[in-house]
């Protein structure tokens, strides 16, 4: 199975990342969402993003343009039903990836492969709505996607080898390295950061330490670039509530409860980065400011 052409669903932080690698790795890409604005703002940062991998002198100006000229975008989900692999990058809730199956049934050969980017939800459950469970995978890229090296490959319990395959070659041809992991909630690698997320934002609660303490102790005390903190505003804190709901649903185990202050900044919609708030302030000139 030779994949030439990738579709993706959603134009978020996700779905522009995905794009802007398998553009630059030759494939013809085209990309739909809900939103015009979500579309826009998706090329735009594709642009400024392969704009400053030109000026690093990792790709040349011609990459940049011929990388740009394969990309398209569609608010119409049934235009990527034509491509060999799609991969589906919207919002991380399960009623809204299904729904997105359902509806591009119709429109795809039967060859075409089906994967989602989720970062929690059962790969053989969303499978099991489509017509081909065994062309199904998890196909689990990271934030910054450009950046990260490393993407999940997740077979469902009917996925093919051929399907594993073809999956793995497009990984390899996007020079970026597999894990695979099996089929349970949250993978391996949200399996275990986002439960340290959570632990963060309890220590937070608790009045142990504040959002700069948190943060420095844990990227001066465990190496780590970033702080907790700081990552779940980067990844998005409905994002990680979302991933946090399936593992306390999936494994049933009090391990797993999302704390009470990450519920309550969803409420609020200050949802990170995306919405300028979360655990730290964006929204002014200079540094964020810590909001606790
Ligand atoms: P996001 O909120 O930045 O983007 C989601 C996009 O999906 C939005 O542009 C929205 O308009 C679009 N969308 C919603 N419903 C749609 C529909 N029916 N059809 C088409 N588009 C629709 O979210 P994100 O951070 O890009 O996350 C997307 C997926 O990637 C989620 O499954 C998430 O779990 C996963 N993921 C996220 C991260 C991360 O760090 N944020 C990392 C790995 C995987």
């Amino acid at each position: 199975m030779e994949i030439e052409s990738i579709g993706i669903v959603g134009a978020g932080q996700m779905g522009n990342g995905i794009a802007h690698v398998c553009a630059l790795a030759g494939y013809d890409v085209i990309m739909s969402d809900v939103s015009q604005e979500a579309l826009d703002n998706a090329v735009a940062l594709i642009d400024r993003n392969l704009t400053r991998q030109v000026s690093r002198e990792k790709i040349s100006q011609a990459d940049k343009d011929t990388a740009m000229g394969r990309i398209s975008t569609t608010l119409t989900l049934a235009d990527i039903g034509p491509t060999d692999l799609i991969i589906e990058a919207a919002t991380e809730r399960e009623t809204v990836k299904q729904a997105i199956f359902e509806d591009l049934l119709p429109h795809i050969k039967p060859t075409t492969i089906l994967t989602s980017n989720t970062s929690s939800i059962s790969i053989t459950r969303l499978a099991s709505r489509t017509d081909r469970p065994e062309k199904f995978m998890g196909f689990h890229f990271m934030n910054p996607v450009p950046v990260m090296q490393l993407v999940e490959l997740i077979r469902g319990i009917a996925t093919d080898e051929p399907t594993f395959k073809a999956c793995k070659s497009v990984v390899d041809r996007l020079g970026k390295t597999a894990a695979t992991a099996e089929d349970f909630p949250a993978f391996i690698v949200n399996r275990i950061l986002m439960p340290m997320i959570n632990e963060a934002v309890y220590t937070l609660y608790e009045g142990v330490g504040n959002v700069t303490s948190i943060d420095m102790a844990m990227k001066l005390g465990t190496n780590h670039p970033m702080g907790p903190l700081e990552l779940a505003d980067f990844i998005g804190l409905d994002t990680c509530l979302a991933i946090m709901n399936v593992l306390h649903d999936g494994l049933a185990d009090t391990k797993y409860r999302p704390c009470p202050l990450l519920t309550k900044y969803v409420e609020a919609g200050w949802l990170g980065r995306k919405t300028d708030r979360g655990f730290y302030d964006y929204r002014g000139e200079g540094d964020p400011v810590p909001t606790r």
